[in-house]
């Protein structure tokens, strides 16, 4: 009767885990709970099958004594073939493909069919297990074959697992390796005791502990689907980053599933998830497929191949061009992939999360596009945009961010540095220096850049203040204005309050705007330019020469002086000589004429033929900040004094220019 103890203990946890299972039935679906019912089954028979053996061999049953040698032999053959289901269960739920579990579930029966073929053999003396008069198995040749087959199903357990383990959670891995482990030890334990208490309750304590595995599992599966939910996705997103595996992850996005959900009722929204679902596990290349949300779906391929990938996405485009019979009905559906790579595109859950969100606002921004890659360079152009954005603001809370500087400009005629331009640029503490090409457009989109305009005229005008008496020697400083300045209301109002704030002479001060700006808003643009006339300001068509060069703009709009853009420099052929006849056509006009980008001899020289009044470029100098501007101011003061003597030279060549120039300009930063 003490034998019987384990086994009764054995039914009491099998009764415990039955009775939970009933508990939550609702919660339990899918393929992988089957094999628990079954291994569970299988294991109620093993018992049953114990215990009558048990009475047979006390004598607690009448049992005739060939019977009684067959029960024990058949309770004997239940541990390999116990074994054999267990092998079977482990394979399922740990091989990703299917037939390498043939290979195992082979060996093992081979294995277990040997076993059987010598009881066969030795049938007839009846000796292959003997129990002795305590009722415990005898360590003959029998009962060592019998542990020995036992064992290598258990080792072809152990290594189904070990071999598996970069597809298992450590959760997993350390629960399926377990049971071979422990099942090995107390066979062996019950080769030296005769009697297998100890294999019989560890069992059933295993199939506790998967069992108790599995309902937890349940809680990250995802109740219409089946599919693992959004927990189980991160959950692999994060094992995907801590074995630095290479993944291709897909998130698949059903654009018609609220209007499904809408026209035909949420039980048939429910239908369509369920067909969607099945259909993803069939799709090649396909390692997991998860729910991530109502109508948004994971994918999880290996590897980082673009074939992959497309091969993927192609699966799921043809099988959205047919329609889904769901019931009566027949449905459409439409979906949209973002497929994110690790570690190419993200090296992080957090750069994951990003990439993803990315790609997703990607597809939403092009309703042409089915399919998105994460695209790095855009991202990263992306998040620039960003961080540019967050300088901007907090170089408009804090002005010292804002950096004007002056890029002179000089008088061919008279070799005299005449102007200079004010050039703005953030100093931003931890992105350094923005140039205004980028931080520009930015800020006029975020409706930043009218506070920037002010702020940038208010240094002006500081400098101009503080150096009054050799500013007063040009004939100007302009600063550019943005289109969206133009459409602020009473911004000219705005600008000269500034200027007069300074107590300076307006008209030092020029504003620089381009011609498809007022083509834009050609009316605001119109009065605003005339107010600023009004007060001398001198207004500089800037960048022409690119676009339309509308002579409309140039009759009607209050301009003294034109920039000539430095494209035309740039692209500057000598047989057409464009430049000359844009000059001449400009001085008809009767406007001054400035030219940018003269960077080499070259191109003063084609300025000055051209007869252009004033250059301004890399050639004589760079943007500058404000103190080496003062200095440059300095010695513009001094060269004006020296160079009385070289006047008759120099107009008689004007290459001769730039060497009396560069007595004032500075050298290249
Ligand atoms: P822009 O008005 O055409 O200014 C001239 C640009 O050409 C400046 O670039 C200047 O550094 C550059 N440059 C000067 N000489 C040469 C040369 O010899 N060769 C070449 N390749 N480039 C030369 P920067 O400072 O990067 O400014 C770019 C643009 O940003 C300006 O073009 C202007 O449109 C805008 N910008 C600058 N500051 C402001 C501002 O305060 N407000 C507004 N609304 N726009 C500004
Ligand atoms: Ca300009
Ligand atoms: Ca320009």
């Amino acid at each position: 009767m003490i034998l019987l103890k384990s086994e009764i203990v054995a039914f009491l946890i099998v009764f415990i885990i039955l009775f939970d299972m009933h508990r939550n039935r609702t919660i339990r679906t899918g393929r992988n709970d089957r094999f628990i019912t079954e291994m569970i089954v299988v294991y109620i028979i093993f018992l049953s099958i114990s215990i009558v053996a048990h009475f047979a061999a006390e004598g607690l049953i009448e049992t005739p004594s060939a019977l009684t040698d067959l029960i024990s032999t058949v309770h004997f053959n239940s541990i390999p073939v116990l074994l054999l289901f267990w092998l079977y269960y482990t394979g399922v739920n740990t091989l990703p493909r299917k037939n390498r579990l043939k290979v195992y579930l082979s060996a093992g029966t081979f294995a277990y069919i040997l076993f059987l073929y010598q009881q066969i053999r030795s049938a007839d003396n009846q000796s292959f297990f003997l129990i002795d008069s305590n009722n415990l198995l005898v360590r003959n040749r029998g009962f060592l074959i019998l542990i020995l087959v036992s064992c290598l199903e258990c080792l072809l357990m152990f290594s189904i697992v070990s071999f598996n383990k970069k597809n298992l959670t450590n959760e997993k891995f350390v629960i399926y390796i377990t049971a071979p482990v422990v099942m090995a030890s107390s066979l062996v334990l019950f080769y030296y005791s005769g009697n297998h208490p100890l294999f019989t309750v560890s069992v059933a304590f295993l199939l506790l502990f998967n069992h108790l595995f599995r309902q937890r599992e349940q809680l990250t599966k995802d109740g219409i689907t089946n599919l693992p939910n959004t927990v189980a996705f991160d959950a692999e997103i994060e094992r995907i980053f801590l074995k630095k595996s290479k993944k291709i992850v897909f998130v698949l996005d059903i654009d018609n599933f609220s209007a499904i959900n809408q026209r035909y009722g949420i039980t048939f929204g429910d239908k369509v998830l369920k067909h969607l679902s099945n259909f993803l596990l069939t799709v090649e290349n396909v390692d997991a497929a998860y729910r991530l949300s109502s109508d948004r779906f994971g994918l999880v391929a290996d590897g980082e191949s673009y074939n992959t990938a497309t091969s993927i996405v192609r699966q799921i485009n043809k099988r959205c061009e047919k329609s889904w019979g769901i019931g009566l009905k027949d449905i459409l559906i439409s979906i949209n992939t973002a497929i994110v790579m690790i570690p190419k595109h993200a090296g992080n859950t957090q750069e994951f999360k990003d990439s993803v969100d990315f790609a997703v606002t990607m597809l939403k921004s092009s309703n042409k596009l089915s399919a998105v890659i994460y695209n790095k360079k855009l991202f990263l152009s992306r998040q620039r945009k960003l961080d540019v954005e967050t300088a901007l603001r907090s170089a408009v809370y804090n002005d010292s961010h804002i950096v004007v500087e002056f890029q002179p400009i000089f008088d061919i005629e008279t070799n005299r540095l005449c102007a200079a331009e004010a050039l703005t640029r953030i100093n931003d503490p931890s992105l350094g220096l923005i140039m205004p090409g980028e931080f520009i457009p930015i800020a006029e989109t975020d409706g930043l850049i009218t506070r920037i305009s002010e702020i940038v005229l208010q240094k002006t005008c500081r400098f101009i203040k503080e150096n009054e008496s050799l500013v007063k020697k040009l004939n100007y400083i302009s600063l550019n204005l943005s289109v969206e300045d133009l459409s602020v209301p009473h911004i000219a109002t705005k600008l000269l309050g500034i200027i007069d704030s300074y107590e300076i002479d307006p008209s030092i001060i020029a504003f620089e705007l381009t011609e498809s700006m007022l083509l834009e808003r050609m009316k605001e643009s119109r009065a605003v330019l005339e107010t600023f006339a009004q007060r001398d300001i001198t207004i500089i068509l800037d960048d022409f020469g690119v676009g339309y060069s509308n002579l409309n703009i140039l009759a009607k709009m209050p301009f003294d002086v034109i920039k000539i853009d430095k494209s035309l420099l740039k692209n500057y052929d000598e047989d057409t000589d464009s430049l000359h006849i844009i000059a001449d056509m400009l001085h008809r006009f009767k406007k001054k004429i400035v030219i940018e980008g003269v960077e080499t001899k070259e191109h003063l020289h084609y300025s000055s033929r051209a007869g252009i009044e004033m250059v301004q470029g890399y050639y004589f100098s760079r943007p500058v900040d404000y103190l080496r501007f003062e200095d440059i101011l300095e010695e513009n003061f001094k060269a004006d004094i020296n160079s009385n003597s070289q006047t008759a030279r120099s107009k008689k060549k004007n290459l001769g220019l730039r060497k009396a120039l560069m007595n004032f300009a500075i050298p290249d930063r």
